[in-house]
């Protein structure tokens, strides 16, 4: 059986940065010694990660311009408003959150100033998962994260930025986090499109190729680590993903939080808005922005991947997606309540 090195999140740098872009930082000796894993499909779950006893980033290089990155308890909204929207859980893994640390930051900022990125996942190299009908992950992730940038920059979000990189996982991976922290940016969003592990993968053909597939599993899900230097906004924004995604119509992948997913099982923080925690993701904790990773749909699924190749669902996605940001950004979200 075809085993992928899969090394997810870190890659080269893309053009049209913000002027830092080019003084890589290679003070990450410790990621580049990380171990690498080499996974089943080249998916998701894998994305990369790493030990998870490492020590907490480095708090240096912090995002500056975001209000909510610093001095989030002074923004936060009345404990009574706040208690409303505590984030429910539903199966918390080893480590309980505390409920402080989910109240939603009350933001504010200038969407013409504002910088986000949109981490594009994998590179043209270490593609990633390989869909149904054998299209690599980076494609999809591509085409989607160029409409997402669209959307962004038509309302306004002129600083949005694609992170794209090249190189084999290991390497791309070291450049991609150095990117993102020496931009410097406000958000990072990581795209990506999902699969499945070997065991539950099936044998069909496609346009007369042995091909592969899963059926049994399909929709979005929203990643955080509790280990990014700001946890609380990342699993501010990453609420709102998951909210709008649901907003569309879409459902969230509900395998992670089961037994059957084995080690690739995540706690689930929030069973209405599928946002689930992976501490270990380098790209999440490595950053020094408020980061989050978007599996926006699965590429495996047969009938999925054919929605997630049509520009309606690009369409979809990348509307949720914007009305995230924008939510995020503007102080509204903070007096809708609950979801
Ligand atoms: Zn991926």
């Amino acid at each position: 059986m075809k085993r992928r090195e899969f090394i997810c999140v870190l890659g080269s740098i893309a053009s049209g940065y913000w002027p830092r872009r080019r003084t890589i930082i290679v003070a990450t000796a410790a990621i580049v010694l990380l171990p690498i894993e080499v996974s089943d499909a080249g998916w998701l779950s894998d994305v990369f990660k790493s030990s998870s006893k490492q020590s907490k980033p480095s708090k240096q290089g912090k995002s500056p311009k975001h209000v909510t990155s610093r001095k989030p308890a002074a923004l936060a909204r009345p404990a009574a408003s706040a208690k409303r929207r505590t984030v429910k859980l539903a199966a918390l893994g080893p480590v309980r959150l505390k409920p402080a640390a989910l109240k939603p930051v009350a933001t504010r900022c200038d969407p013409s100033k504002f910088r986000i990125v949109l981490d594009v996942g994998h590179t043209a190299e270490s593609e990633g998962a390989i869909s149904a009908r054998n299209v690599s992950e980076f494609v999809f992730n591509l085409r989607l994260a160029k409409r997402i940038e669209e959307k962004l920059k038509a309302e306004g979000f002129a600083e949005t930025k694609l992170l794209l990189t090249e190189g084999k996982a290991r390497r791309s991976l070291v450049k991609r986090v150095a990117a993102a922290n020496n931009l410097p940016a406000d958000l990072l969003l990581s795209i990506h499109h999902d699969s499945v592990p070997n065991k539950f993968l099936e044998d069909w053909e496609f346009e007369g190729k042995k091909s592969r597939f899963s059926d049994r599993f399909s929709g979005y899900s929203v990643f955080v680590s509790r280990n990014n230097p700001d946890f609380k906004t990342s699993l501010s924004f990453a609420e709102l993903i998951g909210k709008e995604m649901k907003a569309q119509g879409l459902d969230y992948a509900q395998q992670y939080s089961q037994p059957i997913m084995g080690r690739h099982q995540r706690p689930l923080l929030n069973k209405e808005t599928g946002v689930y925690r992976y501490d270990e993701l380098i790209v999440l904790r490595k950053t020094r922005m408020a980061a989050v990773l978007l599996e926006a749909g699965s590429i495996i699924n047969r009938d999925e991947e054919l929605k997630m190749s049509s520009p309606e669902r690009r369409d979809i996605i990348s509307s949720g997606v914007t009305a995230a940001v924008k939510e995020f950004c503007e102080p509204r979200w903070a007096m809708l309540g609950p979801l």
